[in-house]
């Protein structure tokens, strides 16, 4: 049978809410399961027998949540709201032990299964139709060895809980801009943030991960054990294994840092702009200034009158020297005629979530995503025109400098490579409402064709959406791609592991 939303509605029986003491393993209100179709990884239906279900359920920890169950649908919403999949079943995942069982079960059952981390991939590969959805999204401990300067994070770790320990100490990983993003898909996609120009990518600052391979084993990917499969992680994304905990390499960060945000109005965005390219060419690796073109939210430090009005705005995050703060920002800080002005000295943490009220879990979102070489006038110039039609309140255009410390290694140093990248550019469209998806999404695709031009013609992996194909996953990885295909042959031969941005296997008889 090929499947069909229909097809899985008609073989799932649900039946009502069981009572507390139900001798079977479901606990109270649990949907009583009789039989469950579930999606094969070849695209096919199959029939899992109550006793099959209740069987994983048994050898599980963390709750198997299934449709119609309190928290299914809480489980399967993510960030991007464009993305409406209903798994068959949902492993709230609360360790190693539950993720061996998941894997084992998706892979003798051939379910097709998706891996959910902090939920916040543009794509939404997270959760899958009828499949198996891992979630590890409760598994959020962190250890920090502050002597080593070092943390071990779990897989459902967001940005801010391990932001949030390592300062504790004066530490901190090299993570992204937002504090809602999951550690595990940004790590495997690569990584970066305010602490990229001064330590490489996120991945590059990776010590070990602790893996699920799809055979059941639990392994360690570091320097020294499993070397390939370590070297694929670092930005071959979920292809390999499920990732259940990371080692990070710690820096001394803050905790107070010279940072904040400054805005003018559209009208200035030229003068605006090419002083943002003068700074950022000049600017020290511990400076990072990220240029936001949108209209004005309603964000308390930016004036009334302002809100709604197209806007360039320098987000600022100084993690150097202390005495070197004031002096770094000074030609932002004293530039024309802001709108407001919060740069300041500030906690790292504040810094670190910014930005999150303006991504907010639940509108819809499409990116179109380019690294860029340089900051040519001329690209600038059409970001600004690009900005004027922007069709949403929360949409906008994003210039992101990741120079610095990880163009000095060398493409095949890890997948995520493009070494040759000065800045990444992200032309975000957001919105609420389903009618509004062919104007924000036309207004994002005509920015992208116009801006392409001045790309390396390297894209950023855990930027794609989900129509970008593998045209676009090997724009990601470029001259790393075919190592990572004999990786994905040894590691996962059958792509157990396909509900991500894709590397197929060597097929057998190749
Ligand atoms: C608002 C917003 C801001 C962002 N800001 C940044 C930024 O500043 N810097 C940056 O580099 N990126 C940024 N990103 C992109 C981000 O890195 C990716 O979206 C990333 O995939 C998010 O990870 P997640 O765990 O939340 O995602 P999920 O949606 O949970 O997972 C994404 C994919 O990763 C794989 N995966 C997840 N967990 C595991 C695991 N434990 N083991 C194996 N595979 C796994 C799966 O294939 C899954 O489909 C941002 C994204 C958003 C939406």
């Amino acid at each position: 049978m090929l499947w069909t939303a229909a097809a899985y509605r008609a073989t799932f029986d649900i039946a009502r809410p069981i009572a507390a003491a139900s001798p079977c393993a479901c606990s109270y209100n649990q949907v009583r399961v009789t039989s469950v179709a579930v999606r094969t990884s070849e695209g096919t239906v199959v029939t899992l027998e109550r006793n099959t279900v209740e069987d994983l359920r048994g050898h599980l920890r963390g709750a198997l949540l299934l449709p119609g169950d309190p928290g299914y649908d809480d489980g399967r919403a993510i960030w991007n709201a464009m993305i409406d999949r209903r798994p068959a079943l949902i492993a709230r995942c609360l360790g190693v032990a539950d993720v061996v069982t998941c894997v084992n079960f998706a892979r003798e059952h051939g379910v097709t299964v998706s891996i959910k981390g902090g939920g916040h991939n543009i794509s939404g590969l997270a959760v899958c139709d009828g499949g198996l959805m891992v979630d590890l999204s409760l598994m959020r401990g962190v250890w920090v060895d502050s002597t080593a300067r070092t943390a071990r994070a779990q897989a459902g770790c967001l940005l801010g809980d391990l932001d949030r320990e390592t300062q504790l100490h004066g530490l901190a990983a090299v993570l992204g801009f937002l504090s809602t993003t999951g550690i595990a898909g940004l790590t495997l996609g690569g990584g970066f943030g305010y602490l990229t120009r001064r330590f490489g990518w996120s991945c590059d600052n990776v010590l070990s991960m602790d893996v699920v391979t799809a055979d059941g084993r639990f392994v360690r990917a570091s320097a020294r054990e499993n070397h390939d499969l370590f070297w694929g992680l670092r930005g071959g994304g979920g292809n390999f294994g499920v990732v259940t905990s990371f080692e990070y390499k710690l820096h001394p960060v803050g905790p107070e840092v010279m940072a904040g945000a400054m805005a003018w109005r559209a009208e200035d965005a030229h003068e605006v702009l090419e002083m943002y390219r003068t700074v950022t060419a000049q600017a020290p690796p511990e400076l990072t200034c990220v240029a936001v073109l949108r209209n004005a939210p309603p964000a308390p430090w930016l004036p009334k009158e302002i809100h709604g009005k197209p806007i360039v705005a320098i987000f600022v995050c100084q993690t150097g020297p202390r005495a070197e703060g004031e002096r770094q920002v000074a030609p932002i800080k004293r530039f024309g005629s802001p709108v407001g002005d919060i740069i300041q000295w500030r906690p790292y943490v504040s810094q670190q979530s910014l930005l999150d009220a303006t991504q907010p879990k639940g509108r819809r979102y499409y990116w179109k995503s380019e690294y860029l070489p340089r900051h040519e006038p001329d690209m600038l110039a059409k970001v600004i025109e690009h900005a004027k039609r922007i069709p949403s309140p929360h949409s906008a255009i994003l210039v992101f400098p990741i120079d610095g410390a990880l163009n000095r290694l060398s493409a095949e140093h890890s997948p995520a490579g493009n070494r040759d990248a000065a800045s990444v550019l992200n032309i975000t469209a957001s919105w609420e409402r389903a009618d509004d998806d062919k104007a924000n999404i036309g207004w994002a695709r005509a920015a992208w064709e116009d801006l392409r031009p001045f790309s390396t013609g390297g894209t950023y992996v855990n930027f794609l959406t989900e129509e970008e194909g593998s045209d676009r996953v090997h724009a990601a990885y470029g001259e790393n791609y075919d190592r990572l295909v004999e990786i994905k042959t040894k590691w996962d031969s059958n792509n157990v592991f396909r509900m991500n941005k894709n590397i197929p296997p060597t097929a057998p008889d190749a």
